[in-house]
Order: structure tokens, then sequence, then C-alpha cells
């Protein structure tokens, strides 16, 4: 049985060295939550968002002091050998700011404008025409990035009254998110008569809610040919975050809409920036559309594990395959669609091993204490003792050095769902 995605956007937009749109592979985009005017503190986490996997990441461009460091941040990117695109967003002032930092707009890879925030009126048209004949002259691409938050007031006051007029007046609601993606699309259509060639046009329309962001895209996305950056907006905090925004972008990228996603987590205290970055590689690693790090199989652990070993042990294996990937990503391709397995007891865990590249079973409660290794689907060796997890990742090393080495078998053998554009 085979699976192929058939991908709604058929425009391609060239970002630097990354391609979005139509077959090429769905980015993973982040966003810094420095201030932009700490150059330093911003080169140093695009580069950590990078190192976690970021494709490109965006920074806010908020005022003269972030603006004029934006070409500093992008140097010392270059400095330290990171090519990642810079995105700027802009919301009240990026007009001036563009015409008073010339610098900034040419650093950027990509300016994100929210029509919602470019003022109303004349004065809203003429700034926002005039970031969009900056970018074109630039040669830069631009999201145009509509949000429930922040929409375009004149615009959802001329809807609604239009639908209070109507003979058959359909719910507010509904009216709102059509006025979102209206925006978009007017948005979309404005900047193509300034001079913004088409494929220089990403769209995005977040919603907070994931049966409304799922309603919305489908329209967005039956409607335009452009690629569309997927995200839920204030998706909030720990869990509740990632199963939300999971929950509703698995459903689009499973329909092929969406080019490049970001998850708008809230870090909890203390945890890192990078949690973003993971999370959003996880949804398209699981659902086959992309390979990124090693996957660990792991059971959830019952009354049969004996102790905390097991836990820890799943949990050193993918801390290690990560820490890893840095250096093995370019010397052993293919190895990010390496499968291991952790199990508990012996119930699951010989045949969940034998179906991953290497898997181990480790002893459950009232068992003989010994953890039988599976590699591709034969039982290898036969661990104990109290050195178990060292052993075990040596044989992981092993296996990727084999492997994945020039000439290895399972080189470059990567295992993706197939993208199509229609
Ligand atoms: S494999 Fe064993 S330890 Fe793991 S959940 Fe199943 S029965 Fe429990």
């Amino acid at each position: 049985m085979t699976n192929t995605i058939t991908r709604r956007s058929t425009h391609q937009v060239k970002i630097d060295h990354l391609t979005i749109g139509s077959e090429a592979p769905v980015l993973v985009q982040s966003m810094t939550n420095t201030d932009t005017a700490d150059a330093e503190a911003t080169a140093q986490q695009v580069k950590e968002l990078s190192d976690a996997g970021s494709e490109m990441v965006r920074i806010t461009v908020n005022s003269p002091e972030a603006a004029a460091k934006v070409a500093e941040i992008r140097s010392r990117l270059d400095d330290m050998g990171y090519a990642t695109p810079l995105v700027g967003d802009f919301h009240f002032n990026g007009e001036r700011l563009l015409a008073e930092f010339p610098e900034c707009g040419k650093a950027l890879a990509k300016y994100r404008i929210n029509p919602g925030n470019v003022g109303k009126g004349v004065k809203g048209d003429e700034k926002f025409a005039y970031m969009i004949r900056t970018a074109a002259e630039n040669d830069k691409a631009v999201r145009i990035g509509v949000n429930w938050g922040s929409l375009d007031q004149s615009l959802a006051k001329r809807m609604m009254d239009a639908n209070l007029a109507s003979a058959t007046p359909r719910p507010p609601e509904e009216v709102m998110k059509e006025a979102l993606i209206v925006s978009a699309l007017e948005s979309a259509e404005k900047a193509v008569a300034l001079g913004l060639p088409e494929d220089k046009i990403i769209l995005s329309c977040k919603v907070s809610a994931v049966q409304d962001l799922i309603q919305v895209y489908r329209e967005l996305g039956s409607r335009c040919r452009y690629p569309l950056h997927l995200g839920l907006t204030e998706a909030g905090m720990g869990s509740k975050g990632i199963v939300a925004s999971t929950a509703a972008l698995s459903v689009l990228l499973q329909e092929g809409i969406g080019d490049t996603i970001r998850i708008s987590l809230t870090p909890e205290p203390g945890s890192p920036r990078t949690q973003e970055v993971i999370v959003g590689q996880e949804i398209l690693q699981t659902m086959g559309l992309r390979s990124f790090t090693p996957m660990v199989t792991a059971c959830p652990g019952c009354g049969r594990t004996t102790s905390t070993v097991f836990q820890e042990l799943a949990q050193d294996v993918q801390n290690y395959l990560r820490q890893k990937m840095s250096v093995w990503r370019s010397e052993y391709p293919g190895v990010e669609s390496l499968n291991v397995a952790v199990m508990g007891c012996v119930v699951n865990g010989p045949g969940e091993s034998k179906l991953a590249d290497i898997g181990i079973s480790l002893p459950g409660t009232g068992e003989t204490p010994v953890a039988p290794v599976y590699v591709d689907g034969e039982r290898k060796v036969t661990l104990k003792g109290d050195n178990i997890a060292a052993e075990f990742l040596q044989i992981v090393e092993d296996y990727v050095k084999t492997n994945y080495c020039e000439g290895g078998a399972k080189r470059s053998r990567t295992r993706v769902i197939p993208i199509q554009s229609r």
C-alpha cells in the first residue's frame, strides 16, 4: 500500500538556498525571543535554533534600534558559518524602518508583513506599497501573514456589514474566518499589482483554535496556488501547545496543505527555545514526510518494568542520537531514518526490536536479568550487568559507522512519503 500526498501549492519560492512550495520538502521555521537590538544574543539564538534544525528563523524588527542591528546579526551568523535565512517581522512601522535602514532590508531573506498592522485607509495602503516595493527592489520574498488577533478591521467591518445586509446572513464567526482569507488573497493581489512577482509570495492565516485553523487553511488552499505557512498561533505551553499544534497541522499536511511550519509554543520557564523546532521536526518525521533524527520507538512501560532503568535508557538513547546528529548528518547520509527500539519487557520487546534497525528488550519483573539486542531483525547479543546502557550505545554507534559510511548498506536510504503537486 503506498501513500502519496498531493501538495496544493504549485508556485515555488526561492529563499537563498531554500525552495518553498510544490514538491519541495516542508520546511521548519522558528522565531527568536531575544531583543533584536541585542545583535550578539539574537545571533546566538539563531545559531542555537539552526543547530536544532530550524531552516529559517524569524526575528522581530520592531524599532530603529532593532532595524539598525539586522545587518550585524546577518554578518555575525555568516562569520560563524550559518547561512540560515533571516525573516524580518514587520508591523506598524515597517515602511519607516525599511526606509531609514536600507541595509536591514538587504540583509533579510524574507519580509513578513501583516496587512492588519500596517495602518488604515490611504496611509495604510501607502505603507503596504512601500514595503512591497522595497521587497521587489531587493529581490526578497514576502510572507503576507494574516492573524486572527490583528485582522484588518476595515475589511472585517465591510464584510460584516455586507453580511448583515444579505438576505441569508451567515454566522458572524464564519464571516470573520472568510475575512481572514480575503485579507490574505486581496493583499497578495495588491502585492502582485505593485510589482512583486507571484513566485515571491507566501501566505498565512493563523488562528488559535484547531478546528478554525483547519477550516481556514482548507479554504485558503483551495483558492490559491501560493505556498502556505502553517502554524497554530498562540498554541500555548507544554503538552497542550504541542498536542493542539500537532492535531491541526497533521490534518492539513496530510491533505497537502502547508509548505513551511512553525510551532508557536510558549516556552516553559527554563526550557530551551529550540523545543519548538524539535516538535516541528517530529510532526513531519512521525508523519513520514521528512527525516531529521533517528527515531526511538519505546513502549510506555507498565507494572512489568522493574525500575526506572528502562525509562532512563530510552531517554539516554534519544539524547545521544540527537547530540550525535550534528556530526552524523554530514558524515553518514541517511542516518536520520535509523530506527531504534527500547522496550521494557519480553511481551512486545522482541517483536518491536525485530522491526527496528536495532532494538533492545530490557528484563521485566521476574524475568532473567538479561537484555537481548536485535540488529536488522536478528538476535545478535545479550547484554547483562550494570553497563547495559553504554554497551547498547556502542552497538548503535558501530551500526551507524558500518551501515551509513561510504558504500554502507543503508547510506542515503530515506523513507518519506512521496509528494506531488497538482
Ligand atoms: S513491552 Fe512490556 S513493559 Fe512495555 S508496556 Fe508492554 S508489557 Fe509493559
